[in-house]
């Protein structure tokens, strides 16, 4: 968290694209408008690029994956990964400014949005500086006499990265940087709601490093026909993505003509199951807090909380009491540790999966609308639905809302069927006093995460990833830069 911010105000972004080198816009002069959430006007524009410039990006980072020595030059990488991170140091306020305006980001809550990716910057150049490259992997006897094995670790070639609007300067950096740093080139599509995350990343690159013409590229577009270029082109080798299943499945299907390699961060829908024998006065406060913290728009929030029979009402009270005193409001305001939502459209994507529960039958305890206090943003009240079917719509979609859905359950046994009762298999979490008994319900739960009392399993050095129908690989970690690596095994004389 960071408490201190040198800038304030809303801030537009670099309108412009970043092509071969190049700050540019689309032939056409074509613009789309980026809406500040929190007083629901337009802030600027940026550039609302085509197909054909998205055809030129991919040209440009093909030909510097193939023409230069960016592939093959490390210690340049090096360098220039060390000067992009002096750089966003140096543009650190103004990142700030720029995603708060575009995303509505509580400046309190901003630090683990700026400062960490920007760290992680260093991190990767650091990591793929000390990375093995070249593992001798033994001597196999052969019809033909002893061989030798070497493995060769190599880039995988021109990556599309596609980044979802809730984090995105952390995502536009968490997809690109272990690409470059590994030895591809890359070109980046930012979400439609957040293009300067994107293009100004893009603007720092051209301006501020030795970076090459082509390596790095940033398409901005408000169709998502752009992203699906990207996805489908033959000349790209991989790509990366993080957003939706429903956009996942369609990266998959287009790039199966060309057998794309495609790592995918999807969608969750993660359980916390509370055991009858835990604190509830230190996990469910955090749990509300981690529902409201940017707007409930976290892939990873654990949003639906399964609370023991025995304690069912005991555990709704405390809830009710951290969600309904949840510090809402300006972004800009520091303390405030809600902002609005990202769109009208989410909101009342919202707005509609809470009254869907509760025509099915849950019961509200608190929040379900629009806070009174701030009519203009698109705020959204903190929401406790309780008595929710674990097959109701509210229980199985996704809301990136400020929501928590509560159901009863008798059984470890049952809270693990509830917990796996979702296509998804982002994060979970287990609440207990016995650490022993949540780490065993932790290994039962279908998910690529799971966090025990609080403690997070996310971080820089561990792999993340989805199970199910949230996701193919790993990002972070030595496992999540192997992602932007093939293995060439190279059998040779002894
Ligand atoms: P989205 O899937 O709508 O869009 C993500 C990106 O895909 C955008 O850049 C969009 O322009 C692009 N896109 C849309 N259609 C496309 C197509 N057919 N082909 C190629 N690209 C296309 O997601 P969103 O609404 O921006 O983000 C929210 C989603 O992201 C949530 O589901 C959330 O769970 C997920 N998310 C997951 C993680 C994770 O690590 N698993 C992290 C953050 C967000």
């Amino acid at each position: 968290m960071t408490s201190v911010q040198n800038e304030t105000g809303v801030l537009a972004g670099e309108p412009r694209m970043l092509i071969d080198g190049e700050l540019t816009e689309t032939a056409g002069g074509a613009t789309f408008d980026v809406i500040h959430p929190a007083s629901e006007q337009v802030a600027g524009t940026a550039t609302d690029g085509t197909v054909e410039d998205m055809a030129r990006a991919v040209g440009a980072a093909r030909r510097a994956f193939d023409e230069t020595d960016w592939s093959r030059d490390k210690d340049f990488r090096f360098n220039c990964l060390m000067q992009l991170h002096a750089a966003l140091e140096k543009n650190q306020e103004r990142l700030r400014r720029i995603l708060i305006t575009e995303v509505g980001c509580p400046v309190t809550v901003s630090g683990s949005q700026i400062e960490s990716p920007i760290a992680e910057v260093k991190h990767w150049a650091e990591h793929g500086r000390d990375f093995d490259y070249l593992v001798d992997n033994g001597v196999h006897e052969t019809p033909l006499g002893p061989a030798r094995r070497k493995l060769h670790y190599e880039p995988v070639g021109v990556v599309g990265a596609i980044t979802p609007w809730n984090v995105p300067f952390y995502l536009n950096i968490a997809e690109t940087i272990p690409a470059l740093m590994a030895g591809n080139t890359v070109v980046l599509k930012p979400a439609q709601l957040t293009p300067w995350s994107g293009s100004e990343l893009g603007r720092i690159v051209a301006e501020e490093t030795d970076i090459p013409a082509g390596v790095f590229n940033v398409v901005t577009s408000n169709a998502n026909e752009v992203g699906a270029a990207l996805s489908a082109d033959p000349r790209v080798d991989m790509i990366t993505f993080t957003g939706s299943t429903a956009t996942g499945r369609a990266i998959l299907a287009a790039g199966a003509p060309t057998v794309k390699k495609t790592l995918l961060e999807l969608g969750g829908k993660s359980a916390h199951i509370v055991l009858d024998d835990a604190d509830f006065n230190s996990s469910l406060p955090l749990a509300a807090m981690m529902a409201c913290v940017m707007s409930g728009q976290s892939c990873i929030l654990p949003s639906r909380i399964l609370l023991p029979r025995s304690r069912y009402e005991e555990g709704i009270e405390i809830l009710k009491t951290s969600m309904a005193n949840f510090p809402v409001g300006d972004p800009w305001t520091p303390g405030n540790m809600q902002g609005p939502q990202i769109s009208e459209t989410q909101r009342q994507k919202v707005l509609g999966l809470i009254k869907s529960g509760i025509d099915a039958g849950a019961r509200l305890v608190t929040g379900g609308g629009i806070p009174e206090a701030l009519p203009v943003g698109y705020y959204t009240e903190a929401t406790l639905l309780v008595d929710v079917d674990p097959d109701s719509q509210i229980a199985q979609e996704e809301i990136f809302g400020p929501v928590l859905t509560v159901t009863p359950y008798d059984t470890d046994d049952d809270a693990v069927a509830i917990a796996n009762n979702t296509i998804y298999g982002l994060s979970g979490e287990v609440s207990s006093a016995d650490v022993d008994r949540a780490f065993s319900v932790a290994t039962r739960m279908r998910t690529g995460n799971v966090t025990i009392n609080g403690k997070s399993h996310f971080g820089i050095d561990s792999p993340f990833g989805g199970t199910k129908q949230s996701g193919l690989g790993y990002r972070n970690g030595t496992h999540g830069y192997q992602e932007y690596l093939a293995i060439k095994t190279i059998g040779m004389p002894e």
